[in-house]
C-alpha cells in the first residue's frame, strides 16, 4: 500500500529559487504558506546566477527606467508585452533597494552607492553607448539573492518542505485545490491541500546537449500546467547564451564582456565589430550567438573547432578601450576582484588563467523565454482571451508574463524573479484571504501512484539515458541556434516517437522507494520530452526570424503576420494545438533592430 499524508495550508509555493522565496516572503506576511522544493532551497539555480540584476539606479552614468524599458522591448524583438515591461523596469529600482535593505551585500562604489556594470543590450538611449545598469555582488549575485531571501523567509516562519517533489496539480474544473508531491527520502506521497498554488520551478535547459542549466532544471512546473489544461506560451523562444565553456556548457557571465572582455576568432579578429558596429561584444545574446555560429561555419573557430576565444586579459581589453576612445583601463587585480568565481571556474575546469590567456567558449542553452502565461500579478491565464484560472499563480523562469518576448536581456531574469515574485506573493495572499478551502477530490494521488508503479515495474529494454541523449542531440541539431523547416518537422516527429518509446520501453534499475532518484529522474525525462515536443511544434509553425528563433529559410522578422504570442495546448488524445494571442504594444513601435 502506498502511504499518503495530507497537509493543509492557505497557499502552496512549489520552488524555492529567487521567485518562490520572494513570493513566500510576501505571502507569509498575511497567510499560512508552505514552500515545497525538490532541492534544498539554497541549491536552487538562482544561486548560480553570476553577473547581476538590472535596475536603472544611475549610480555611475545617467539612467532612467524608460531607457531600461526601451532596451528590454528592443531586446525582445518587440514580442514583449509593453505594459508588463513598464512594471518590470519601474519596480526594479525600488525592489533592488529593498533587497539591499534586507541585507544583500552588493559591491559598492567609493561613495557608498551600489556598484553597477555594463551588460549586453543595456544602453543610454540618447547616445546608444552601453550604460552601467547591472547591480552586482562580485560574480555571485544570484547566490547572494538566494541566501538573503532564504534567511528572511526563515525569520518569517515560512514552512519549508525540502526535498519534496511536486508531481501533479490538483485541479477540479476551474478551481485549484493543491498539489501532489513525493517525499524524496521516503518515497511516500504527500498531498498539500490549499486554496492557491504558485509554480516557481525554473527552466528546462536540459532539453539540449550543451547547457548552462543545472541537472534539476527539467521544467516540472510547466509540464504539470500543460497536463492540466493550461497552454504554454512562446515556447519556440529559447535563449542560447554566447559564452559557455567549450564542451561543458558551464556559463561564463556576460559580466566578463561588461568589464571589457572581447570575442576573438581564429584570425585574431574582434569579429563583433562587423556584426554590431556600435555596441559590438555587448549586443544582445541572440545576435552574438548567431555571429559566433557564422564565424565557426566560415572556418574561423579556433583550431577549426566549434569555439572562439573570450579574452579579458588586461592587455587585450585596454588595447580595445584605447581603440574605442574610452578613458578606462583595467588591471589583473581588478578582474580578480570583479570576477572571482569565473577565474576559479576556468582555472579549475580548463586549466586556463583568464587574467593571462583567453577562454574557449561556445553558445550554451540557457534560458526559457516562454512558459506558463500569466498577468502582471502572476495569475495564470487559460487562453488567448486571458481568462484567469482562479487560485493558480506562476512566477520566475517558468512563467511567461511576457517581459522577455523573443529574447531576454542579461540581468533581466533576476529582476523578473523579485518584481513578479513579490507581486504574485501579494496577489496570492489577497486571494487566499477571500477564498474558502474547497474539499479535495477522491484520491487525487491515484494517477501519479499508478504512473510511478508503471515506471517502476516496466520490463522494457531502453535505459532513460539513451532516450535523454537522443532528445538532447536532436534538439541541439534541429531546434538550436539556427532553424529550418524540414529538420524542425523531423524533430517534432522524433520527440513524439521518443515519448512513445519512453512510455513503452523505458526501464529503471532501482525498484525501491527510498531516495529513488532513478525513478524521479526518469519521470523528469518524460517532462523534458513533453517540453521538447511543445518547443519543436511551436517553432515549426513560426515562419519568420525573431529573437531566439532564427530561421535560415525565413531570415526576416514578419510583423504583419507574426507579431503575436504562440499558445500551445496538450489535448486529451495526446495531440498538440496552437492558437495565438495579441502582443500588448505601447510607447515603442516595432522597428528593425540596429546595433
Ligand atoms: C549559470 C547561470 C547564470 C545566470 N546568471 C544570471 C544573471 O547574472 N542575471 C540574471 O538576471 N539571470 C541569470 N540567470 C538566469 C536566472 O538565474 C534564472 O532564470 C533564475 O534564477 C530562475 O529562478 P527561479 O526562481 O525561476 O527558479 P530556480 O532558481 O531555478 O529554482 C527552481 C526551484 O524549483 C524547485 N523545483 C523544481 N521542480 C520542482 C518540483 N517538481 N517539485 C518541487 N520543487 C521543484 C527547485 O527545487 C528550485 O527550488 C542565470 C542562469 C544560469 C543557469
Amino acid at each position: 500500500m502506498t502511504k499518503v499524508h495530507v497537509h493543509k495550508h492557505d497557499a502552496v509555493i512549489v520552488g524555492a529559487g529567487g521567485a518562490g522565496l520572494m513570493a513566500a516572503l510576501y505571502a507569509s506576511r498575511e497567510v499560512n504558506v508552505a514552500v515545497i522544493s525538490k532541492l534544498y532551497p539554497t541549491r536552487s539555480h538562482t544561486g548560480a546566477a553570476q553577473g547581476g540584476i538590472g535596475a536603472s539606479l544611475g549610480n555611475i552614468g545617467e539612467d532612467k527606467w524608460e531607457w531600461h524599458a526601451y532596451d528590454t522591448v528592443k531586446g525582445s524583438d518587440y514580442l514583449a508585452d509593453q505594459d508588463a515591461v513598464d512594471v518590470l523596469c519601474k519596480d526594479a529600482v525600488d525592489t533592488v533597494v529593498e533587497l539591499e535593505h534586507l541585507g544583500l551585500p552588493f559591491d559598492r562604489l567609493e561613495n557608498g552607492r551600489i556598484s553597477q556594470r555594463r551588460f549586453g543590450g543595456h544602453t543610454n538611449n540618447d547616445t546608444g553607448r552601453p550604460v552601467e545598469r547591472a547591480c552586482h555582488a562580485a560574480d555571485r549575485t544570484g547566490h547572494m539573492i538566494l541566501q538573503t531571501l532564504y534567511q528572511q523567509c526563515l525569520k518569517n516562519n515560512v514552512n519549508f518542505f525540502d526535498e519534496y517533489q511536486a508531481v501533479d496539480l490538483i485541479r477540479v474544473g476551474d478551481t485549484v485545490r493543491g498539489v501532489v508531491t513525493v517525499n524524496i527520502a521516503t518515497g511516500d506521497f504527500h498531498i498539500f491541500h490549499s486554496k492557491a498554488v504558485l509554480f516557481a520551478t525554473g527552466g528546462w535547459g536540459r532539453c539540449w546537449e550543451i547547457t548552462s542549466n543545472a541537472h534539476s532544471l527539467t521544467g516540472d512546473g510547466a509540464v504539470l500546467c500543460l497536463r492540466n489544461g493550461i497552454p504554454l506560451q512562446d515556447m519556440e523562444f529559447f535563449q542560447f547564451h554566447p559564452t559557455g565553456i567549450f564542451k561543458l556548457g558551464i556559463l561564463i557571465t556576460e559580466g566578463v564582456r561588461g568589464e571589457g572582455g572581447v570575442l576573438i576568432n581564429s584570425e585574431g579578429e574582434r569579429f563583433m565589430k562587423r556584426y554590431a558596429p556600435s555596441i559590438k561584444d555587448l549586443a544582445s545574446r541572440d545576435v552574438v550567438s548567431r555571429a559566433m555560429f557564422l564565424e565557426m561555419k566560415a572556418g574561423r573557430g579556433i583550431n577549426g573547432k566549434n569555439y572562439v576565444h573570450l579574452d579579458v586579459t588586461p592587455e587585450t581589453v585596454n588595447k580595445y578601450y584605447e581603440e574605442d576612445g574610452e578613458d578606462r583601463r583595467i588591471t589583473r587585480e581588478y578582474i580578480e576582484a570583479k570576477l572571482p568565481d569565473i577565474a576559479d571556474f576556468t582555472r579549475t575546469y580548463l586549466g586556463v588563467d583568464p587574467v593571462r590567456e583567453p577562454m574557449p567558449v561556445q553558445p550554451t542553452a540557457h534560458y526559457a523565454m516562454g512558459g506558463v502565461p500569466t498577468d502582471v500579478d502572476g495569475r495564470v491565464l487559460l487562453d488567448e482571451n486571458k481568462t484567469v484560472l482562479p487560485g493558480l499563480y506562476a512566477a520566475g523562469e517558468v512563467a511567461c508574463v511576457s517581459v522577455h518576448g523573443a529574447n531576454r536581456l542579461g540581468t533581466n531574469s533576476l529582476v523578473d524573479l523579485v518584481v513578479f515574485g513579490k507581486r504574485s506573493g501579494k496577489a496570492m495572499a489577497a486571494y487566499c484571504k477571500a477564498a474558502k478551502l474547497q474539499p479535495l477530490p477522491d484520491a487525487p494521488e491515484a494517477r501519479m501512484v499508478a504512473e510511478f508503479e508503471r515506471l517502476r515495474s516496466n520490463t522494457g529494454n531502453t535505459r532513460p539515458d539513451t532516450i535523454r541523449k537522443a532528445m538532447q542531440h536532436t534538439m541541439t541539431e534541429k531546434v538550436g541556434v539556427f532553424r529550418v523547416q524540414e529538420p524542425m518537422d523531423e524533430a517534432l516527429e522524433e520527440m513524439t516517437d521518443l515519448k512513445a518509446q519512453f512510455i513503452d520501453d523505458v526501464y529503471i534499475e532501482d525498484k525501491g522507494k527510498i531516495f529513488n532518484t532513478d525513478l524521479l529522474e526518469t519521470w523528469e525525462l518524460g517532462n523534458l520530452l513533453d517540453l521538447a515536443r511543445v518547443t519543436a511544434a511551436s517553432a515549426a509553425a513560426r515562419p519568420e526570424s525573431r529573437g531566439g528563433h532564427a530561421r535560415d529559410d525565413f531570415p526576416e522578422r514578419d510583423d504583419e503576420n507574426w507579431l503575436k504570442h504562440t499558445l500551445c495546448s496538450l489535448n486529451e488524445d495526446g495531440s498538440l494545438s496552437l492558437t495565438y494571442k495579441d502582443v500588448v504594444l505601447g510607447r515603442y513601435e516595432p522597428k528593425p533592430r540596429v546595433y
